[in-house]
């Protein structure tokens, strides 16, 4: 393809584009397709000689699209939201179109430079301190990792990645029942092992660790010969939204010379209103680590996790290598890849820019505001509701619900209500019942399409009865 074909297919795409945001109201959110069934449609073997763009371009929509779940629709309330905005999307464009490795300075001097000035933009846009670094990774899954085996290294005074794990005693790392399931799995990549990730039970209204029994954990941990290493927080857990009081999570980690890390990946967006603050981050300034994904909730497009650093030191401890071939002339560089694991690197910054700079940040917090009253308006409606029950109060935009019956029930309530297509919802567990998770936070949702959600519940649970 010569890059006047190039530009031909492009703005062919571009206007493709805006005609699918335009007509996704109108689409099934959740694909109704069987398992199997767009596999069955592509040949098993490659192509010997190349194909018409025209062509492929067809079997995309023939054969892929049907098989798209719309993550962009605006009665999407599954899981988390993962908005694309429209200048997201076109820096992604630029970003694609570019096609620079951003692991040194050197590699593309701009997008580390941007990359420190957005994410400087995104401490302020939170509230956060002066002084806080950070760097911008791929997911939170990935930023959490880093913390752990941050955590691992400072407990072992750095001596882990040299020596290895072995003839150590257990480290133990701590969270509450609530974290996302991306903090076990990063004691299981770090060596830590699920049997030292100590799980302690939340209490209150927003569900917050038990700190009195974290204190405890930790006191009965040394006193058995482990090795405590680091704590880690939640802001807006992905089942409830469970949010710990981070302050008096602090003060027991501050005692005991903890590592602290808190994952705020969906409700971190919220922090740029002022008032959300007070409830959820008292405390948040004394945290070294802190994650939030801009891919989720604030607009910019998948993939985009922000992990802010009190101090990049311990993390640049544990991370950064330095082979011959990755040396650059130059003093003091920033060279971001050595704060990650991945060493190659996406340029992830311009999308922010383009993002905060299109919106502004009072556009992005009237969007999150609504998103936050309108759930609390469709939890009343559906309290309400004969035969339905509140199991988790509104935390932000998230809130729960049962309808009376069996776990089973909650189960083809949910699958009955995705096969409708007209709205998305997923389940969660609470106290070990199944529950019915309700989000908002597309950013094109409207009023309209969240309150109608209680009339599409209530008519599909009748089609059950
Ligand atoms: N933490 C929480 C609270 C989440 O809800 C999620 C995903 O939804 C994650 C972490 C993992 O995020 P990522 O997909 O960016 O790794």
């Amino acid at each position: 393809m010569n890059w006047d074909e190039y530009a031909k297919w492009s703005k062919q795409i571009a206007d493709w584009g805006a005609q699918y945001h335009k007509t996704l109201p109108e689409r099934p959110v959740r694909a109704q397709t069987a398992q199997g069934e767009i596999a069955a449609q592509i040949p098993t073997s490659p192509p010997e000689t190349g194909e018409d763009m025209a062509a492929i371009l067809q079997d995309f929509d023939d054969v892929i699209m049907p098989g798209m779940t719309h993550w962009q629709h605006p009665r999407f309330f599954a899981y988390f939201p993962a908005n694309a905005t429209p200048p997201s999307m076109l820096a992604e464009q630029l970003v694609n179109t570019v096609a620079a490795q951003c692991m040194l300075w050197q590699t593309s001097p701009a997008a580390t430079e941007l990359e420190g000035v957005t994410v400087d933009w995104l401490r302020q846009a939170l509230g956060l301190a002066e002084g806080f670094t950070g760097v911008i990774q791929d997911s939170a899954s990935s930023a959490t990792l880093s913390a752990v085996l941050t955590m691992r290294e400072r407990a072992t005074g750095y001596t882990g990645n040299k020596d290895g794990l072995s003839n150590k005693a257990h480290m133990r790392i701590y969270c509450s029942t609530e974290v996302h399931s991306s903090i076990d799995r990063a004691c299981w990549v770090a060596g830590i092992g699920q049997a030292n990730l100590v799980k302690i039970p939340t209490q209150g209204g927003h569900h917050s660790i038990d700190t009195k029994a974290l204190a405890a954990a930790i006191a009965a941990d040394l006193a058995a010969g482990h090795i405590p290493a680091g704590v880690i927080a939640i802001t807006g857990g992905t089942g409830i939204g469970a949010s710990d009081d981070l302050q008096s999570v602090l003060e027991v980690a501050q005692k005991y010379d903890l590592y602290t890390h808190l994952d705020a990946a969906w409700a971190g967006s919220a922090m740029i209103c002022p008032e959300f603050r007070a409830p959820f981050w008292r405390g948040v300034d004394g945290f070294d680590s802190i994650v939030f994904n801009p891919h989720k909730w604030l607009g910019a497009q998948f993939d985009c996790s922000v992990q802010f650093l009190r101090d990049a030191t311990p993390q640049l401890n544990t991370l950064k290598i330095q082979p011959e071939y990755l040396r650059t002339t130059g003093d003091a560089l920033t060279n971001y890849s050595e704060w990650t694991i991945p060493l190659g690197r996406r340029f992830r910054a311009l999308k922010i820019w383009f993002l905060m700079r299109s919106y502004g940040l009072e556009e992005l917090r009237t969007r999150i505001r609504n998103h936050v009253r309108w759930a609390q308006e469709l939890c009343e409606t559906l309290r309400s509701m004969e035969g339905f029950a509140i199991t988790s109060e509104p935390i932000l935009s998230l809130f729960t619900f049962r309808v009376i019956g069996s776990d089973t029930d909650q189960q083809l309530l949910v699958d009955a209500i995705n096969d409708d297509g007209r709205i998305y919802l997923t389940q969660g567990a609470l106290l070990g019942r199944k529950v019915i998770r309700f989000q908002v936070g597309q950013f094109d949702t409207t009023r309209d399409d969240v309150m109608m959600s209680s009339d599409v519940i209530r008519q599909v649970w009748e089609t059950l009865k």
